[in-house]
């Protein structure tokens, strides 16, 4: 559910993956944004950074062991109240990034001895030999 206002966007999307994943996958996906980490709390998945324009955090929450929700908040500096542009291009573009990644990440596992990434359907790493699984 995604609520624009006031210069600001705030989107909630639920997905089906490992909350750990989703959350390496969350990093992945700032990374690519181009935008400043301000603070990072590990322990319970939120994380705020910024832009020339706004202000945002990226908060995940464990539904159970493999479903999260995925809350990001992006406002101006200053609430905008006469501000009738929507303002959720950032939102838009971390969940398009997010997206991508994660289905990437799906297609892939990391070998659990040398990090490859690697086939999830392979059952050898083909960099170490370890065996997947
Ligand atoms: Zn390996």
């Amino acid at each position: 559910m995604r609520i624009d206002g006031a210069g600001g966007c705030m989107e909630n999307r639920i997905y089906e993956v490992d909350p750990q994943v989703a959350w390496n996958v969350v990093m992945l996906s700032i990374n690519e944004l181009g935008v400043t980490v301000d603070s990072m709390d590990t322990e319970n998945k939120l994380i705020r950074f910024h832009n020339k324009e706004k202000i945002m955090q990226i908060a995940l929450q464990c539904l159970d062991e493999d479903s999260v929700q995925l809350i990001m908040d992006a406002r101006k500096e200053r609430l905008q109240i006469y501000n009738w542009k929507v303002e959720n291009k950032e939102v838009l573009a971390f969940f398009e990034i997010f997206e991508k990644k994660l289905r990437e990440f799906r297609a892939f596992v990391l070998c659990p001895r040398c990090q490859a990434k690697v086939s999830s359907l392979a059952k050898f790493c083909p960099e170490c030999g370890a065996p997947l699984k």
